[in-house]
C-alpha cells in the first residue's frame, strides 16, 4: 500500500495527498508534518519500530472543513479515493479524483457570495503579457493582452485573483519566479501543457477557430488561456462543460482604475479600518442575488468609456425609477432567484445535490415572468435583455414534475423523486409501501394470536424487523418465535414470515435508492444540455439585478440622471458625497457645485482649514464621475459631463508600512503615476501634495506639479492644499481658479460651513480645530501666543523685502511659460535700476547686496 502511495504522490508533488484508508484520509511524510501544523492535529508515525514515517489523519466525512483550512493557507489538496470494492481480495485501487487548490474550490466556507473567485494565468513574453482568468464556481473565462508591467499590474488589482498559475517552464525560471512573486502575493502554481494551446482550446470549446472568441491575433492571451484550461482540467478531473466560451476584452472598453483610486475613493473598503460599511459599494448594493452582487462589484471596477453603453444603462435605470410597477414586478421575481452560476458549476462538477436542481428549477420558472414584465419597459437595454432571456419551459416543467419539493441532501438515500415520474420507481415504492402495510397486518395478527396487546413490530439497523414483547408477557411467546435481543424491559424475536417480508422491503428499498441515483444523474445531464442558455440567463439576470439596484438606490437617496455632453465640460449642481451624506444626520449635508470648462477652468485650487470638508468635496467630484460612468444615477441635482478616460486620485497620507515604504514615498509614487499617465481627458484629484516632507521641499513639489498639470496635462484637476502660498500661483495661471471652504468665526469658535466658495483662504484655523478636538486649554492658549509672536516676526521680515517672498519659486521654468507674470525680487531690483546714472562702484555694491540676500528673505 505504501508503494501505491509513493506512486500516486510522485504525480502530485506540489499537493498534500489525502490518502483514503477506510473511514479516514491519511497523510504521510512531509505532507503529514505540514498539514498537522496548519490543521492543529496530532502527528503520529507508521512503522514505529523500523523506519518510522510521520502520519496524521482526518475522518473522511469531515474532510471539507479541513480542506478549506488548507486551501485558505495557500495549499493544494489531492483527494485520493478508493475506486475498487474494498471487500475484494488484494490491495484496493486508489486514484486522485480531484485536486483542490486555493483558486478552485466550491467550498462555501471559502467562497464569498458576492465576489468572484478567480484563478488567473499569466503568459509573459518580453514586455507583453497574456492573461486568462476563470471562476470555476460560475463558469466565466476571460482573456486579454497587455503591454508593460504597469498595465498588467493595474489589471491584476482589478481582477484580484486568489491563485496564479503559469507554464511549468516559466515557473522553473528563477528570474520569472521573482517577477511573479513581486507582482502579486497569492499562491503561484505550475502547469504543463502537453499539447498546443490553440489545439486544446479548440477541442474543449468545440470550435474550429478561436476567432469567434476574439483571440485570432492574440497569441499570448491564447497561451495563457491554454495554460489555465489545462490547469482546470487537470485539477478537476472533469470535462467542465459549464466553461463553454472565452470572453476576451481589450482595454479600450473600460476605464482602468488604479489601486490608489480604488483605495482612496473607498470603493470597497474604508481607508481607516478596512470596513465594508461606509464604502461606495455599501451604498450602491441593493442587489437581490449573489450574481447581481458580483456583477455590481465588477461594474464598479469597470467604468465604461463608450457613451452609447453608458447612456443605455442610464436610460434603463431611468425607466426603472419612473415605472414603479415595472420595478416592483422585477424586484418581486429577483427575490426568488438563487445563485444560478454557482449552482450550475456545482452540477457540472458532479458535486451538485437534488436541492440544487430544485432551486435551479424555481429560479428558471421566474424567467417568463421577468420577460413579461420587461416587455412593458421603454428602455432599449431592458427590452433587449428580455428578449435575450431563455424561458426553458420544458426543462423547468421536467424538474418540477421530477423532484419532491425538499429532497434530502444525500443522493444515495432515495426520497428524491415524486410519484409518477418513473414507472419502475413507482413499482418499487408501491412494493415498499405494501410491504409496510403487510408488516402492520403481521403485527395485528400476532397480537391476536398471542393475546399480547402491547406486542409491537419494529425495525433497527442491526437486527432488521423484529417482534417486541414486554418482560411481563415473555412466557406467552409462542415456540416458533426466535429470540434475537434482550432489553431491560423487553425481549425481541423474529419469525420466518417476518424475515421474508423484511427481505422484500429491503431489496426494494435498495433497488429504489440505486434507481433514484441513476435518475438523478440523468436529470443532471438533461439540465446540463442547456448549460449555455442557463449561463446566459444568469448573466442577464445579474445585469437586471444591478440596474434595478441602481434604481432603488436612486429613489431612496434622491439621485439624478447624469447628462453626457459633447463638449469638454464637467458641471455639478448641488453635488453630494454619497457615503458622507448617508452618515450625516437630518440631511445636514451641505451640497456643493463644481464647474470645469476646457480652456476656461481646467484647474481648481482649494484651500481651507482641516476638517472643513476639503477631502469630502474632492472625493465627491471624483465619485460622481465614476458613478455616472458605471451607469448609475448620481447624488446631485444636475450633472453634465463629458466622459473621462481615467480618474486619478491622491488623497490624504496613507501609510504602506507593511510593504516597508514611507508615507512620503507612497505619496510620490502615486503622484508620479498621475503625472505620467493623466491626459487632457482625465479627472485628477490631488489632496495635500508634499505634506510628508519639509515645508520648502513640499511647497516646491506642490508648486511644480501644479504648473505641470496646468501647462502640460491639462486634464480637469482639483488640487487641495494647506500651502496658502499657492493661492498666488493659481491667481496667475490662465486656466486655474482659487476656491476655498467657508468658515465662520463666531464668539464660541469657528464654524465649518462646508460650503465651497470662490477665492482662497489664508488661515489654517489649526488651533481652532485643536480646541474642537479637546486639546487642553493651556496648550491652545499658549499656541495662540506663539502663533502671534511668529506672525509678528514674519510681518517684520516682509516689510524689509518689498516683493512677494514667494517669487523665488517663479524663477526658471515658470517664467518662460507665463511671461511677465512671475519674477524674482533680484530681477525686479535690477529692472528698477537707472544704469545710466550709476557709477560702476554703485553697481558693484548692489550686486554685492543681492548676493547677500538670505534664503528666508526672498
Ligand atoms: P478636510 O479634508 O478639510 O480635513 P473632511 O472632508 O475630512 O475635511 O471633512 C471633515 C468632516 O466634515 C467629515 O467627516 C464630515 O462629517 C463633515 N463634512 C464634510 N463635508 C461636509 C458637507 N458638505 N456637509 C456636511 N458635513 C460635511
Amino acid at each position: 500500500m505504501m508503494q501505491q502511495f509513493q506512486e500516486i504522490k510522485a504525480e502530485h508533488r506540489d499537493a498534500i495527498l489525502f490518502f483514503r484508508l477506510g473511514d479516514f484520509y491519511e497523510m504521510f511524510g512531509p505532507d503529514a508534518i505540514e498539514a498537522s501544523k496548519i490543521l492543529d492535529i496530532t502527528l503520529t508515525s507508521r512503522n514505529k519500530k523500523n523506519d518510522p514515517i510521520p502520519m496524521c489523519g482526518i475522518p473522511y466525512h469531515a474532510a471539507e472543513n479541513y480542506i478549506a483550512r488548507l486551501t485558505k493557507a495557500g495549499k493544494k489538496v489531492a483527494i485520493c479515493d478508493q475506486v475498487s470494492d474494498p471487500s475484494l481480495p488484494g490491495i484496493v485501487k486508489r486514484k486522485v479524483v480531484r485536486v483542490i487548490t486555493p483558486g478552485t474550490t466550491y467550498n462555501e466556507q471559502v467562497l464569498n457570495q458576492k465576489a468572484n473567485h478567480f484563478v488567473l494565468s499569466i503568459f509573459p513574453q518580453r514586455d507583453y503579457f497574456g492573461i486568462a482568468f476563470a471562476d470555476l464556481t460560475t463558469g466565466e473565462f476571460h482573456a486579454a493582452e497587455f503591454q508593460g508591467e504597469d498595465e498588467l499590474m493595474t489589471e491584476l488589482i482589478r481582477i484580484d485573483p486568489v491563485e496564479v498559475v503559469v507554464h511549468r517552464e516559466h515557473y522553473d525560471d528563477p528570474d520569472l519566479r521573482i517577477f511573479f512573486a513581486n507582482l502579486i502575493e497569492v499562491p503561484l502554481s505550475a502547469c504543463d501543457l502537453y499539447e498546443e494551446a490553440p489545439l486544446l482550446l479548440r477541442k474543449h470549446f468545440k470550435v474550429t477557430s478561436l476567432e469567434g472568441f476574439g483571440l485570432a491575433n492574440h497569441p499570448f492571451a491564447t497561451q495563457a488561456s491554454g495554460v489555465l484550461l489545462r490547469y482546470l482540467l487537470d485539477t478537476q478531473k472533469s470535462d467542465l462543460p459549464h466553461i463553454d466560451r472565452i470572453q476576451s476584452y481589450h482595454r479600450d472598453r473600460w476605464m482602468f482604475l488604479d489601486e490608489s483610486s480604488i483605495r482612496n475613493l473607498e470603493l470597497f473598503s474604508t481607508l481607516r479600518d478596512q470596513e465594508k460599511a461606509g464604502t461606495l459599494l455599501s451604498i450602491l448594493d441593493q442587489t437581490k442575488t449573489s450574481m447581481g452582487g458580483r456583477m455590481l462589484r465588477r461594474w464598479v471596477l469597470q467604468p465604461l468609456l463608450r457613451r452609447s453603453e453608458i447612456e443605455s444603462r442610464h436610460e434603463a435605470v431611468d425607466n426603472l425609477v419612473k415605472d414603479d410597477q415595472l420595478r416592483h414586478d422585477i424586484v418581486d421575481q429577483l427575490n426568488f432567484l438563487t445563485d444560478l452560476e454557482r449552482l450550475l458549476a456545482r452540477l457540472s462538477a458532479n458535486v451538485g445535490s437534488a436541492r440544487d436542481l430544485v432551486s435551479l428549477g424555481i429560479s428558471l420558472e421566474k424567467v417568463p415572468h421577468i420577460q413579461k414584465a420587461l416587455q412593458k419597459s421603454e428602455a432599449r437595454m431592458l427590452l433587449t435583455l428580455g428578449t435575450q432571456l431563455s424561458p426553458l419551459d420544458e426543462l423547468t416543467s421536467l424538474i418540477a414534475s421530477a423532484l419532491v419539493e425538499e429532497p434530502p441532501i444525500k443522493l444515495t438515500e432515495g426520497g428524491i423523486f415524486q410519484d409518477g415520474y418513473n414507472e419502475k420507481l413507482d413499482e418499487l415504492n408501491t412494493l415498499m409501501r405494501d410491504a409496510k402495510k403487510a408488516l402492520r397486518e403481521i403485527e395485528a395478527r400476532e397480537k391476536e394470536q398471542t393475546g399480547i396487546s402491547s406486542l409491537k413490530v419494529g425495525y433497527n439497523k442491526v437486527f432488521g424487523y423484529y417482534i417486541e414483547i414486554s418482560k411481563t408477557n415473555q412466557d406467552k411467546a409462542p415456540p416458533h418465535y426466535i429470540r434475537k435481543q434482550t432489553l431491560a424491559n423487553a425481549e425481541r424475536y423474529i419469525t420466518p414470515a417476518l424475515k421474508e417480508y423484511e427481505e422484500k422491503v429491503l431489496s426494494a428499498s435498495e433497488l429504489a435508492k440505486q434507481l433514484e441515483y441513476e435518475l438523478f444523474l440523468d436529470l443532471c445531464e438533461q439540465t446540463l444540455r442547456h448549460v449555455h442558455e442557463i449561463q446566459m440567463n444568469a448573466h442577464l439576470l445579474a445585469e437586471l439585478d444591478v440596474l434595478t439596484s441602481y434604481a432603488v438606490v436612486a429613489l431612496k437617496r434622491n439621485y439624478s440622471k447624469p447628462e453626457i455632453v459633447d463638449e469638454q465640460a464637467y458641471v455639478i449642481t448641488k453635488g453630494r458625497h454619497p457615503v458622507v451624506e448617508s452618515m450625516t444626520f437630518e440631511q445636514a449635508f451641505v451640497p456643493n457645485d463644481a464647474q470645469f470648462f476646457d480652456k476656461e477652468v481646467n484647474l481648481k485650487l482649494i484651500t481651507g482649514p482641516n476638517m472643513s470638508g476639503k477631502s469630502t468635496y474632492l472625493r465627491q467630484v471624483a465619485i460622481i464621475a465614476l458613478m455616472s460612468q458605471i451607469g448609475s444615477f448620481v447624488p446631485a441635482e444636475r450633472v453634465q459631463m463629458h466622459l473621462f478616460d481615467r480618474i486619478f486620485t491622491r488623497v490624504g497620507a496613507s501609510d504602506n508600512l507593511v510593504q516597508g515604504q514611507s508615507t512620503f514615498m507612497v505619496e510620490m509614487q502615486e503622484s508620479a503615476n498621475i503625472l505620467n499617465h493623466a491626459t487632457a481627458k482625465s479627472l485628477i484629484i490631488l489632496d495635500e501634495v508634499g505634506r510628508g516632507t519639509s515645508t520648502y521641499d513640499g511647497l516646491s513639489l506642490a508648486w511644480s506639479m501644479l504648473e505641470y498639470l496646468h501647462d502640460h496635462v491639462k486634464g480637469f484637476t482639483l488640487f487641495a492644499t494647506h500651502y496658502h502660498e499657492l493661492i498666488t500661483l493659481a491667481d496667475k495661471l490662465e486656466y486655474a481658479e482659487n476656491f476655498s471652504i467657508d468658515v465662520e468665526e463666531t464668539k464660541k469658535g469657528v464654524l465649518f460651513l462646508h460650503k465651497i466658495k470662490q477665492g482662497g483662504i489664508d488661515r489654517s484655523y489649526g488651533i481652532e480645530v485643536a480646541k474642537l478636538a479637546g486639546v487642553p486649554g493651556w496648550v491652545t492658549e499658549r499656541a495662540e501666543e506663539i502663533l502671534h509672536e511668529l506672525e509678528t516676526k514674519r510681518e517684520l521680515k516682509r516689510s524689509k523685502v518689498p516683493e512677494n517672498q514667494l517669487d523665488l519659486f517663479a524663477s526658471g521654468m515658470s517664467q518662460s511659460r507665463v511671461p511677465g507674470k512671475l519674477t524674482h525680487p533680484a530681477i525686479e531690483r535690477i529692472k528698477g535700476l537707472q544704469l545710466d546714472q550709476m557709477t560702476p562702484l554703485e553697481a558693484l555694491n548692489i550686486l554685492n547686496e543681492l548676493k547677500g540676500l538670505k534664503e528666508d528673505e526672498v
